[in-house]
């Protein structure tokens, strides 16, 4: 039996992570997901269906590039990036939305919903919706909404209902919170689309299936462009759905060695990083148990990274386990480095990648002098327009600026 056709088990777990602690509220709910999910999975139309719109609407295959220059400078190992920046919208979070938004569609709902934080799951979401005729409600914390103007101006005239959270901290936390009890009163006609291979069961597995795509090509090109597999597979971890889309598509190979990157902010100490796996512990977030970044009461510590996407003191349950047996390496790259890969990749080689994606850059150029003979690939998760702005104002134009 391969890895993926046997994790998770029936009860949504990996090893002793994942599962699903619901209100009772939402167990039939959940349940129905779950029935749809593996039903359709295996329908033809569905995976036609599927097939069709990454083709013709998201435009993949996505590229393998040859980051050569990089290579050059580096002078050990052979770096390449799946252009994940190249697919519509411009990140990975199209593939699960498009999916869920589908999967919504066959189950007869009227409306997707979700919590955004810098707003990119909330774009991406609102996208399938108006691609399929459904409605779209996101829920976003006022802070986040003054500082993220370009994306809640992109959901609105993608006919997303943009809904302002205006308590406590009023962020990403807020939202979680706020979409939650709006989805409870319209579970029946709405799905929650979840952005990450987080959350209860059976999100985790339906987010990773539908990233999977990245793998499946990545695997193929490489394949193509060198005749061999590649030495090692690198991603960024927030919460986990670009990595784990990449690493489900050479997790039966035992010779690729498997990369997570954190962010590790600016220091190692609590509340300046959100590398969760690096210094976090067991324990329950959002309905699932994982490895968690905790404060001394035990609750979810504060975070930071230079990347809002990063940005969450839990991380997939799945993460955990290929941490837990080894299968996967976690690492952590901190706001320095990750900047000074979004520099380089950028005058080097002419693509502005994401600042959550730097951080899988930063990793290469770290190891690239360390591995002469090797290679690498990585996952460009997306493109960095929403952060030029930010970066050139803060540091200026140039690496050491
Ligand atoms: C949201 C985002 C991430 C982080 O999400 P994962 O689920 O960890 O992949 C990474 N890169 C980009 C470009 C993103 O928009």
């Amino acid at each position: 039996m391969t890895y993926l056709n046997s994790h998770p088990d029936a009860k949504g777990f990996f090893g002793p992570y994942g599962g699903a602690d619901l209100p009772p509220v939402l167990v039939d709910q959940f349940a129905a997901i779950e029935k749809a999910y593996l039903t359709l999975s295996r329908s033809a139309d569905f995976i036609n269906e599927l097939r069709y719109i990454r083709k013709h609407f998201q435009g993949r295959p996505t590229p393998v590039s040859f980051l050569g220059n990089l290579s050059a400078d580096c002078g050990g190992a052979q770096i390449y990036a799946k252009r994940e920046d190249l697919n519509h919208t411009g990140a990975h979070k199209l593939n699960h939305c498009m999916a869920e938004a589908l999967l919504a569609k066959h189950m007869g709902k009227t409306k997707v919903m979700a919590e955004t934080g810098a707003g990119q799951h909330g774009v991406a979401l609102a996208t399938a919706a108006a691609y399929f005729g459904l409605e779209c409600e996101i829920h976003m914390g006022e802070i986040d909404i003054a500082k993220e103007a370009p994306n809640v101006t992109r959901m609105k005239l993608l006919g997303a209902e943009v809904v302002p959270v205006g308590f406590g901290g009023r962020s990403l936390k807020e939202a979680v919170d706020s979409c939650f009890q709006s989805y409870v009163a319209q579970a029946e006609h709405a799905l929650f689309a979840i952005g990450s291979v987080v959350g209860p069961h059976p999100f985790p597995m339906m987010v990773r299936d539908f990233q999977h795509v990245v793998g499946i090509e990545a695997r193929e090109q490489f394949l193509d462009m060198t005749g061999r597999l590649p030495d090692m597979v690198a991603a960024c971890v927030g919460g986990g759905s670009n990595a784990m889309g990449m690493f489900a598509g050479f997790i039966d190979d035992d010779g690729v060695a498997l990369y997570g990157v954190e962010p590790l902010g600016t220091s190692s100490d609590m509340g300046d990083h959100a590398a969760t796996i690096t210094f976090g512990e067991d324990g329950d977030i959002h309905g699932f148990k994982t490895m968690v970044l905790k404060d001394k009461d035990g609750n979810p510590a504060p975070v930071h990274t230079v990347a809002s996407g990063l940005d969450y003191p839990g991380v997939g349950p799945e993460h955990a386990y290929l941490h837990r047996t080894g299968r996967a390496n976690y690492v952590a790259a901190d706001d320095r480095e990750a900047l000074d890969a979004f520099y380089r990749l950028s005058r080097r080689e002419g693509i502005i990648p994401a600042l959550e994606s730097a951080h899988a850059v930063a990793f290469a150029l770290r190891e690239a002098p360390k591995n002469p003979g090797k290679t690498i690939l990585l996952n460009l998760s997306g493109r960095g327009d929403k952060d030029i702005d930010y970066v050139t104002e803060t540091y200026g134009f140039d690496a050491g600026d």
